[in-house]
């Protein structure tokens, strides 16, 4: 049974594969807001090498709360020390993890294509010559001008539409 971290999406991102926790740790500070940092250490393939990396997350409650995950070292070691380290703990990424990570990437990259594709072409505003952008609506998306105090809007082609909705 793999173990599936809640940071497997970052450890795909960061090009690692065959990915085992070797190390996790949750402290809650008791002043305060009480920010939550979450460590966890992994080893992994990288490529043709192999990694051990520290993962550091911030977790912060306040009123301007937000999350950040940081990679906070990462250092090479020798495949004995991956196999060491990793031994009897279970792999966090499948073969299919690994594939579906990719394909959603693939697929993000085809639709960013296809909206810089629309915005190129995107028609210029008949009052002040600004470049008009999509916006959505309640009859659905239509080029508006972005100019905030010009309400210049025009009608998108079928096929702009279709690039809107990433399909070609
Ligand atoms: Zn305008």
């Amino acid at each position: 049974m793999p173990g599936k971290s809640r940071f497997l999406n970052e450890y795909l991102s960061w090009d690692l594969w065959d990915i085992v926790v070797v190390g996790h740790q949750f402290d809650e500070e008791r002043s305060g807001y009480q920010t939550e940092h979450t460590y966890e250490e992994v080893v992994a393939h990288k490529g043709e090498k192999f990694v051990r990396l520290w993962l550091h997350e911030t977790r912060e409650n306040g009123p301007r709360g937000g999350i950040d995950v940081e990679q906070h070292s990462e250092s090479e070691i020798t495949e004995e020390e991956y196999l060491q380290a990793s031994s009897g703990k279970p792999l966090e990424d499948t073969e299919e993890d690994r594939c579906n990570f990719g394909k959603a990437k693939a697929e993000e990259r085809r639709r960013a294509e296809l909206y810089s594709r629309l915005l190129a072409q995107a028609p210029l505003c008949p009052s002040d010559d600004r470049r008009m952008r999509p916006m959505e609506g309640k009859f659905g998306v239509f080029w508006a001008c972005p100019r905030s105090n010009c309400r210049k809007t025009q009608g998108m082609t079928a096929k702009e539409k279709r690039l809107y909705n990433g399909r070609e």
